[in-house]
């Protein structure tokens, strides 16, 4: 058995760390769906009208791995691209930059995206992780960006990538934040 570190005491062993608190900010162009991923995250349903430009921050406990984790989530609602970038870059240990792959334009946006955010991250000790996400891909037949494009871009910039879906199963939606966390916790 494994029990990482640990310090003993007298009858009971305590871990070393509190509860972790992850912060993670969802990027990307309008209409990506960076909400309906947080929320489908944060209670399993898919919303498919949205405030458009609500930007918001929501707190969720969560259990990765066996151990408790209180992660918040920045639902950001940028018009244009990565400005007034300080009040996430500061606040996020980890960033999920999001496009739909049947809208190229979405994905170009993520660039400028990886760009800020990548440059800010470098300098940061320890490194926030970036996942670049493809989301829809229930709308395969309209596909306008190649799972490989997206596969290029994230290796460019170093960073995580997955595609999903919303709309489909709740898991999936899940495994990728929990992955931001994992990163989090292995810096
Ligand atoms: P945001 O501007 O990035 O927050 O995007 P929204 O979450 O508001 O989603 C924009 C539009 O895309 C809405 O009409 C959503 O219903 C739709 N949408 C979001 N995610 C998905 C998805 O995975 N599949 C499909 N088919 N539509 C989605
Ligand atoms: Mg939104």
């Amino acid at each position: 058995l494994m029990f990482g570190k640990a310090r003993t005491c007298n009858i009971v062993t305590v871990p070393e760390h509190e509860p972790l608190e992850c912060n993670i900010v969802i990027l990307g162009a309008m209409g990506s769906g960076k909400s309906a991923l947080t929320v489908k995250f944060l209670t399993k349903r898919f919303i498919s009208e949205y405030d458009p430009n609500l930007e918001d921050t929501y707190s969720s406990e969560e259990v990765v791995d066996q151990q408790p984790v209180l992660v918040k989530v920045m639902d950001t609602a940028d018009q244009d691209g990565p400005v007034n970038c300080e009040r996430y870059l500061s606040w996020a240990n980890a960033f999920i930059i999001v496009y739909s792959i049947d809208n190229r334009n979405s994905f170009e946006a993520c660039q400028q995206y990886l760009e800020t955010v990548t440059l800010y991250s470098k300098g940061l000790q320890p490194e926030a992780p970036v996942i670049l996400l493809g989301n829809k891909v229930d709308m395969e037949r309209y596909r306008q960006v190649s799972k490989a494009d997206g596969a290029a871009l994230a290796l460019r910039f170093g960073c995580l990538f997955f595609e999903v879906s919303a709309c489909l199963d709740f898991l999936s939606v899940q495994h990728i934040f929990h992955q931001a966390i994992r990163e989090v916790r292995r810096e």
